[in-house]
């Protein structure tokens, strides 16, 4: 018969506390190492528990045992497990390795199998009495118990000592966090100290998964409210472990909180003989804090190292703050970019020196042009220029309906200068002719040198008879300003044919009734101005320009 066993109803509260433990960290189990190796420790647990419950349940003695031998499946999932999470919350980088796993496995197979096979060879129970009433189990511990205990005990110390140590190297506040972690190992312990004290005097049944009920609900806690970021922010870490990004938390006094390995590389940069742990480091000196926080949250800078360096760095700033809102701390990104600086730099003299070099060609190109379009001994467009000139005047002319007159001129008996006073003195002529007949053009009118002697003036807006008296104008100067060569005065004449564009004709068509109406000045005698007549063309009707003796 089943008699009421207080002892009972704690592990069947524990057990099924394990059971809703299990069942809340399970599905949490991949996010970290951590909540992993909790799920396997509250599964434990609930095996223990639960067998421990039947064993105190159970009246006969040899049930009894059966029972608490087979609680340790249970015990040896619960131990490794709490040894995985402790090394996990402690290096939240840290996870099971294949090797690792092989080697915790060992002990609790030992211990399984001799526990299971107690009846046989007694090893890991002597003996065991029923003792109080109602009568619970007094098992007496043989030395297999007394290894898996100590084993037990040194894996879980091992793990308390992980955790205490990764406590004392994190940044102050930080501290908080390994606070669960630490609560939940602590009870178990002790409870399993107080069973293994007693148990060789029968005085007391094991109530280490009890206390380790206690661990569930702190690791309950630790996961769903306070540690539950701690536990989620291993990809988060490894994050900050892997970006080239140096990450610095300094708090307000500017010491150094936590930093990512870009920052430990970086802050060794600026200063080569920092100390092996920068952590609590003041970063004030070496990145010039008051300047980066009171500029806005993204500005650069240019710091020089200790060795004399230059170092070109962008630094983004964020406050950390507390509850109240005070700040408390800053979380800067700090950006080498010297490098991408430097590149910008070269960038830009390549592209100023090309530039430079596309301006010095376009120069070159447009001094080539130009002189290529001017005659070097009057300094006058030549035949090249005309040619484009005239085609944009008379399409300007056709378009809007304005007149435009040509004028060809050519200095008379030329030839017997040069043949008098040889070719320099001829070139002279030329020279000071051109002068005295541009000294007479106006804006928006061109005169080009056409040939040897002869001068072709485009005269935009000029009706013929406008033309031929802005001829008759040049000619006259040119009689009344006589030269000096070779010591006796010269008079030089020109003869000028003039050319209107009356509608239709093409440039070289003008250029050809001026020629012509020239050739009529030079017939009627010379030193004296002729205008083609305008004729009616016989296909469309519309006049020309064509040049008659006798002018008009
Ligand atoms: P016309 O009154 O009929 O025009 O008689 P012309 O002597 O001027 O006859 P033509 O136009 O045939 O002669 C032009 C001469 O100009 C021929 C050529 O030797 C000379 N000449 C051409 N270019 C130059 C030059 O650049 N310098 C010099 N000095 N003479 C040139
Ligand atoms: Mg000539
Ligand atoms: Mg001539």
């Amino acid at each position: 018969m089943v008699r009421y066993q207080p002892f009972a109803l704690l592990f069947g509260i524990a057990a099924f506390g394990s059971i809703i433990a299990t069942a809340i960290m399970w599905p949490r189990r991949r996010l970290t190492p951590a909540a992993g190796a909790m799920t396997v420790a509250m599964a434990g647990l609930a095996w223990w528990s639960a067998t421990k419950c039947l064993s105190v349940l159970a009246t006969d003695l040899e049930v009894k045992l059966a029972f608490e031998t087979a609680i340790y499946p249970g015990v040896c999932a619960c131990v490794a497990g709490f040894f995985c999470y402790a090394k996990g919350m402690a290096d939240r980088a840290w996870t099971l390795s294949r090797s690792a796993a092989f080697l915790l496995a060992i002990e609790p197979a030992f211990a399984i199998v001799t526990a299971a096979t107690n009846t046989w060879h007694r090893e890991f129970y002597a003996g065991a009495v029923l003792s109080g009433s109602p009568p619970l189990l007094a098992p007496q511990p043989g030395p297999a118990f007394w290894v898996h205990t100590i084993y037990s005990y040194v894996l879980l110390a091992w793990a308390m000592f992980a955790l205490v140590r990764a406590c004392l190297q994190a940044p102050r506040s930080y501290r908080g966090h390994f606070v669960w972690p630490l609560v939940a190992v602590v009870p178990p312990v002790i409870g399993n100290i107080i069973t293994v004290s007693y148990m060789p005097q029968g005085k007391t049944v094991g109530l280490t998964p009890v206390f380790f009920c206690i661990s569930a609900g702190a690791c309950c806690w630790a996961l769903l409210r306070e540690a539950l970021p701690e536990l989620v922010p291993v990809a988060g870490r490894q994050i900050l472990e892997t970006i080239s990004d140096a990450v610095i938390v300094i708090d307000r006094s500017s010491r150094v909180l936590d930093l990512n390995p870009a920052a430990d590389r970086l802050l060794r940069r600026l200063q080569p003989d920092a100390p092996p742990s920068i952590l609590g480091m003041q970063a004030r000196d070496v990145l010039s804090i008051d300047r980066v926080l009171s500029a806005g949250s993204d500005a650069e800078y240019t710091l020089t190292a200790a060795d004399g360096q230059r170092f070109d760095l962008n630094v983004r700033h964020s406050a950390l703050s507390d509850r109240a809102n005070r700040v408390i701390g800053w979380v800067l990104v700090v950006h080498d970019v010297t490098e991408r600086n430097r590149q910008r730099h070269e960038l830009r003299a390549a592209n100023d020196e090309l530039r430079e070099q596309l301006l010095a060609v376009e120069r070159l190109r447009a001094e080539l042009a130009e002189q290529a379009s001017r005659d070097s001994l009057t300094g006058l467009h030549n035949r090249r220029y005309l040619i484009g000139a005239l085609d944009r005047e008379v399409a300007l002319a056709a378009a809007e309906r304005r007149p435009l007159s040509v004028v060809m001129i050519d200095i008379d008996h030329f030839k017997g200068i040069n043949d008098r006073f040889g070719h320099i003195a001829g070139d002279e002529v030329i020279a000071t002719t051109a002068q005295r007949i541009t000294a007479l053009i106006q804006e928006g009118e061109s005169a080009v040198r056409y040939g040897g002697e002869e001068f072709f003036l485009v005269l935009p807006g000029c009706t013929a008879e406008q033309a031929r008296q802005r001829a008759e104008t040049m000619r006259e100067v040119c009689v009344s300003s006589s030269f000096i060569i070779g010591g006796q005065p010269l008079t030089v004449t020109i003869s000028g044919g003039v050319a209107e564009y009356l509608g239709s004709e093409s440039p070289a068509a003008l250029i050809e009734a001026a020629d012509q109406a020239l050739y009529v000045a030079k017939s009627l005698g010379r030193n004296r101005i002729e205008t083609a007549r305008a004729t009616a063309s016989s296909s469309d009707g519309r006049k020309t320009s064509s040049a008659c003796p006798g002018g008009l």
